[in-house]
């Protein structure tokens, strides 16, 4: 296989997941009932489960991929598209540890509430983001203050 086979694999990590059945929430349905909370570790474990195959994936690609070129310059960019696959992995990793930390806070009916303020953080915003901790309020703020400290 020649360098550049690779590239169509070196995308960013899925940080949405996408591939459920919104929740419809039941008339007079406590929010972050039982069945909700279930509907959310079943999203989150789905979409944990398709990052580790995909990092199981590259990982076996590039121990395929990982001849010895004798042209430097191919040898230069199979190890650029090495460096950058690593570092995709590496956020996918992130990504896995982030998944499981919310689950651990489901297991522990701790979920979907802001951690800064304490209201609702919402069912749609949370099925767009179910590694969410804060409110879209909150949020908002933290990011503005982000970029006024440089933090
Ligand atoms: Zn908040």
């Amino acid at each position: 296989m020649r360098p550049g086979s690779m590239a169509k694999t070196a995308e960013q990590p899925r940080e949405r997941f996408t591939n459920f059945t919104p929740y419809e929430m039941k008339k007079g349905e406590e929010y972050m009932s039982a069945e909700m909370l279930e509907h959310f570790k079943d999203l989150l474990l789905q979409w944990k489960q398709e990052l580790m195959e995909e990092v199981d994936r590259t990982m076996h690609h590039m121990q395929e991929d990982a001849a010895n070129y004798a042209d430097p310059s191919d040898r230069a960019t199979q190890e650029e598209e090495f460096s950058l696959e690593l570092r995709t992995r590496d956020r996918e990793r992130k990504l896995i540890k982030k998944i499981d930390q919310t689950i651990d806070r489901i297991d522990k009916d701790d979920y979907g509430f802001c951690d800064q303020c304490g209201v609702e953080i919402g069912i749609r915003r949370l099925e767009a983001r179910p590694t969410a901790t804060l409110c879209i309020d909150c949020k908002t703020l933290a990011e503005i203050r982000e970029r006024q400290t440089g933090i």
